[in-house]
């Protein structure tokens, strides 16, 4: 009997299998499987290949031979305050920003009326665009076509206190499947050898 579709054993099957933790469905695959038993043969195999690699540590004058190479310079004082280098571009920089400041400030208390009259006229536009676009935006929304059942829903006290508790209850979903996304899976992560 062959299970349906046909499920070869993956490498985490193998690892299984070596730690004798094969699901019973693969087990009973491995069964009727010819090719899985020779996969199974060929990795026991190389771990027994590798059990014969010799395993190189480190010799134990490793870490002073290192530790030889590493110069370890004296501890350096830290600044309390630190500042860029006065280049001449930076003093440059400044000096033209610090001109333009008083230049600005100079004109602004010479030309006053001047100034206000084109704050005056900057705010009243302002607020005249701010006006149109508020309008358009109320008879936008008014000319759809579900203004008015959402209007009419929200006259009910009772069918609004539905919708709220709807939209919460949507909210609070959204939510637990976000976490349960973000939360990494508590599943065993299986290794070779055995
Ligand atoms: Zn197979």
């Amino acid at each position: 009997m062959t299970p349906w579709p046909t499920k070869h054993l993956t490498a985490d099957d193998l690892d299984a299998f070596h730690s004798e933790a094969l699901s019973s469905e693969m087990r009973l695959h491995l069964e009727t499987c010819e090719e899985c038993r020779r996969l199974v043969l060929l990795d026991r195999q190389v771990l027994d290949l590798l059990a014969q690699v010799p395993s190189y540590g480190p010799s134990a004058a490793f870490a002073d031979r290192v530790m030889a190479g590493v110069r370890i310079g004296s501890p350096a004082p830290v600044p309390v305050l630190s500042f860029p280098r006065f280049t001449k571009r930076r003093i440059a920089a400044m000096v033209g920003l610090a001109a333009g400041m008083v230049a600005s400030v100079g004109w602004s208390a010479a030309n006053r009326p001047l100034l206000e009259s084109w704050l005056d006229g900057s705010a009243a536009a302002l607020w005249d665009w701010g006006t149109v676009l508020w309008q358009n935006g109320l008879t936008y929304l008014a000319a759809q076509p579900w203004f008015e059942s959402l209007r009419s829903a929200s006259g009910s006290p009772v069918r609004l206190a539905a919708v709220g508790a709807l939209t919460i209850g949507l909210y609070a979903t959204g939510l637990l499947t976000l976490r349960r996304l973000v939360t990494p899976s508590a599943g065993s992560v299986s290794n070779a050898g055995a």
